[in-house]
């Protein structure tokens, strides 16, 4: 966390004056890392180039002094926020909003299945105050990841404020990560965030509490509306195929069964047994659309539609938030739970 009066200070120990940010020029000749390249610096940071000016005169200095003591107040972020999901990044935007810089560092689109951290997001994420994550098993490099950055300690497992649902896979319990589709777990993962940021900057605590509550009040109206929404549909027709077997909390939530081509992660091949057992249970229980994904190949869904003369019942976003309909949470949900309703109806 930026230390906030760290800027005040009366001397310079170079004896060449501060600038605005409370930095000395000295600090300033130094070469920034990535965590002050992130900052918002305050403009007369950015223009002022010591070297040149030489020492700040008293009058400008007292300026910059006022200047440094307002800037708090103007909603610069005091945190700094590496999120491994575009789920947490929804969280920590809406509980955060101007006192948190996030850093998203799985952007929309990115299969968090698949995804290993780069050099650079390995920087980003070491200069990071928090880290948030889904957990559940879902970052296979968790552990490397808490060595290599600074440990397990300012990382927030998000998944870790509710249960997990456990299926069988290939003889094995498993935990299913995809827990953001119960809108419960939504609630539960914001009021952690909104701890752990509380914790970590506690002046501005107030602001994190009533930030959440406001995203819980969104949330609850979100899950108000699903119910009606998918009251629409016949118990007896929620039967969703889908590419992998990513929608298990929704499932339970709103009482569907799921039939899954792939396995738990999108890296999961269906065998061709698998694939035939699927489109007799297809027939056998008139499923009427299979749903595609927008970051799976569709190429088996496409298959079995072919060969059970079920629809194309539109694509679901699955592993996190998409650019377009899907780019908030809420508009995730509502993407998702309007192509299923609209599919089977
Ligand atoms: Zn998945």
């Amino acid at each position: 966390m930026r230390k906030r009066f760290e800027r005040s200070r009366s001397e310079s120990p170079d004896g060449r004056g501060f600038l605005a940010d409370g930095r000395d020029c000295q600090e300033l000749e130094r070469p920034v890392g990535s965590r002050e390249v992130g900052r918002q610096q305050p403009p007369e940071a950015s223009r002022r180039r010591c070297g040149e000016e030489g020492i700040i005169g008293r009058k400008r200095f007292a300026v910059s002094l006022s200047l440094a003591i307002l800037w708090p107040l103007s909603g610069w972020a005091e945190l700094t926020v590496a999120s491994l999901s575009t789920i947490t990044t929804d969280i920590a935007q809406n509980v955060g909003g101007d006192k948190v810089k996030v850093l998203p560092i799985i952007k929309p689109g990115v299969d968090p299945h698949e995804f290993q951290p780069t050099p650079q997001d390995i920087k980003q994420i070491s200069n990071a105050d928090l880290v948030l994550i889904t957990g559940k098993q879902i970052e296979g490099y968790l552990t490397k990841l808490e060595e290599s950055t600074g440990g397990a300690g300012k990382f927030v497992n998000t998944g870790a404020a509710f249960p997990s649902l456990k299926l069988e896979e290939e003889g094995k319990s498993v935990e299913d990560p995809h827990w953001w589709h119960s809108i419960e777990n939504m609630k539960k993962a914001a009021t952690l965030v909104k701890k752990r940021f509380a914790e970590a900057d506690p002046a501005n605590k107030a602001i994190y509490e009533g930030n959440a509550a406001a995203y819980l009040e969104k949330l609850a109206e979100l899950e108000s509306w699903a119910k009606r929404e998918v009251a629409k549909l016949p118990r007896e027709k929620r039967k969703l195929v889908t590419s992998h077997d990513a929608f298990q909390y929704l499932a339970r939530d709103f009482g569907f069964k799921i039939y899954a081509i792939d396995g738990i992660s999108t890296d999961d091949e269906p065998s061709s047994r698998k694939i035939a057992d699927l489109i007799d249970t297809i027939k056998r229980e008139g499923v009427k659309a299979v749903f595609f994904e927008s970051i799976e190949n569709p190429k088996v869904a496409e298959e079995i539609t072919r060969r059970t003369g079920a629809k194309v019942g539109g694509e679901l976003y699955a592993d996190g938030l998409g650019d377009k309909t899907a780019s908030t949470y809420p508009d995730m949900v509502r993407h998702n739970v309007t192509t299923i309703v609209e599919g089977l109806k």
